[in-house]
C-alpha cells in the first residue's frame, strides 16, 4: 500500500470536518512530496530542527504543525511560517510565541495542550493551571497569539475505555475553556487521536487527528 492509499482510506472512514495532520517525524521530504503531490498539504513534526529542515527544502504552501514540546529559545525559528503550535502549556511560552509574532508581525495560532493521561513523561498543562493561564491570556497582552483550541495526548494502554474516558475530559475541558476564555469564537479545535485511537478520539468530539504511522508505516 502506498502512503497515498493509506491516508486515502482514512479520509474515507472519518468525517470530512475532521482535519487530518499527517505526522511526518522520522520521514525524509521525499517521502513527504509523495503525500504532497496528491494534494496534502498539513504535516505535523514534533522536533524543532527536523520542521526547519522539512521547511526549507519543501514548498512554501505547506502547513506546518508544531505537535511536541517546544522550548522558548527555538520558537524564534519556527514564528515566521509555523501554521499552528498544539503544544502549549506555560505561561512563558505563550508570552515568548507571542514576542516572536511580534517580530513577525503575524499572529501565531496555538493550542492549550492538557495533561489528560495517567502517565507522568508526557507533558500538558493540569486542571488548574489551563484556567490560569486562560485568565492569564484574557487580559488582552497576547495581541499576537490566537489560541485556537485545546490539544491533548492519551495514555499508551490496551485499554480503550480508559483512552475514551481521557478524550471525554479533554472534551470537557475544552467546553469549560471557551466558556470562560474571550474571542471564544475562534476557540473551536480539539486536537486529539493519533494512528491507535483516533477513531475513539473523533467519536469523542476531535477536530484534528494526528496521524503518523497509519500514514507512512511504522517507524
Ligand atoms: C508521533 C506523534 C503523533 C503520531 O503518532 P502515530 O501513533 O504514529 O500516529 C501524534 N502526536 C504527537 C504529539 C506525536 O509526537
Amino acid at each position: 500500500m502506498s502512503i497515498v492509499n493509506n491516508l486515502e482510506k482514512i479520509k474515507n472512514n472519518i468525517s470530512e470536518n475532521v482535519e487530518i495532520v499527517a505526522v511526518s517525524k522520522t520521514h525524509s521530504p521525499e517521502v513527504l512530496m509523495e503525500l504532497y503531490n496528491s494534494g496534502h498539504k498539513v504535516f505535523g513534526e514534533n522536533k524543532v530542527q527536523e520542521l526547519i529542515e522539512k521547511e526549507q527544502e519543501m514548498p512554501k504552501d505547506i502547513e506546518w504543525h508544531m505537535i511536541g514540546h517546544l522550548q522558548r529559545n527555538k520558537v524564534k525559528y519556527i514564528a515566521p511560517y509555523v501554521h499552528l503550535i498544539h503544544s502549549v502549556d506555560s505561561l512563558r511560552l505563550l508570552n515568548t510565541i507571542n514576542k516572536e509574532g511580534e517580530k513577525n508581525n503575524r499572529i501565531i495560532s496555538v493550542l492549550f495542550q492538557l495533561h489528560i493521561a495517567d502517565e507522568e513523561s508526557k507533558f500538558g498543562l493540569n486542571e488548574i493551571d489551563y484556567l490560569q493561564l486562560i485568565e492569564e491570556f484574557n487580559k488582552g497582552e497576547h495581541k499576537f497569539v490566537k489560541v485556537l483550541g485545546v490539544m491533548g495526548m492519551s495514555t499508551f494502554t490496551e485499554d480503550k475505555e480508559q483512552v475514551r474516558d481521557e478524550f471525554k475530559k479533554l472534551k470537557l475541558f475544552f467546553e469549560k475553556g471557551k466558556k470562560l476564555i474571550k474571542e471564544s469564537d475562534s476557540f473551536t479545535k480539539i486536537s486529539m487521536g493519533m494512528t491507535d485511537d483516533y477513531q475513539i478520539a473523533i467519536e469523542e468530539g476531535s477536530t484534528i487527528v494526528r496521524v503518523g504511522s497509519a500514514i507512512f508505516g511504522s517507524r
